[in-house]
């Protein structure tokens, strides 16, 4: 599904973030970068060791921060590595820092002249945050930096399964719509 934002194509596909042909992709990382199972595990396992070698060399990022590498063998040149929230309830400033973790990705890739992202469904899987909450603010502060910031050409969420995808696409659909009425 494509939604048109400013100048910017805002996508929701379901598949494997890891074949995305988008300039860069987003990682759902650990803040010490070491790799782990879900999103990051396919990541480091497609794009080849060169990736994990450049997370080393950086050491870490904090939660709500974002840091960049290669892309070693992916197709995507640019692996954008950010930690989103553990999800401890909701009252630990989790929304916050889920928010921030899509705002700096993006920082970031505007910063590198970047202007193709795909992101996954950060902190949904391991770190638990429940998706309808988290599919929420994804979306919403997704639109909202690209009305702010024009320059992507192409920016979106790669899903990984129908549930997660069917569950961003309701978000979508009633974030900007809401967003067009008001
Ligand atoms: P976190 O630790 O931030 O929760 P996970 O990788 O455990 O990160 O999960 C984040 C989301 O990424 C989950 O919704 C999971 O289903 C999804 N995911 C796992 N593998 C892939 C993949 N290859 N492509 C896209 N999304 C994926």
């Amino acid at each position: 599904m494509e939604f048109t934002i400013g100048r910017t194509v805002f996508f929701l596909e379901e598949g494997d973030l890891t074949h995305q042909e988008t300039e860069a992709i987003v990682n759902a990382a650990n803040s010490r970068l070491a790799g782990g199972g879900g999103v990051d595990g396919a990541i480091h396992r497609a794009g080849g060791p060169v990736i994990m070698e450049e997370c080393r060399r950086i050491g870490g990022c904090p939660t709500g921060q974002a840091v960049i590498t290669t892309g070693g063998k992916l197709k995507a040149r640019y692996v954008i590595h950010t930690v989103g929230p553990i999800y401890q309830g909701g009252n630990r400033g989790e929304a916050g820092l889920l928010a921030g973790a899509y705002q700096e990705s993006l920082k970031l890739a505007h910063k590198k002249g970047i202007r193709s992202v795909a992101f996954p469904s950060l902190s949904t899987g391991a770190y638990g945050y429940p998706l309808e909450e988290a599919a929420r603010i994804a979306v919403k502060t997704v639109a909202a930096y690209l009305r702010e910031n024009p320059g992507f050409d192409r920016v979106g969420f790669v899903l990984f399964g129908n549930q997660a995808y069917q569950t961003y696409v309701q978000a979508a659909v009633k974030e900007l719509t809401m967003e067009k009425k008001g």
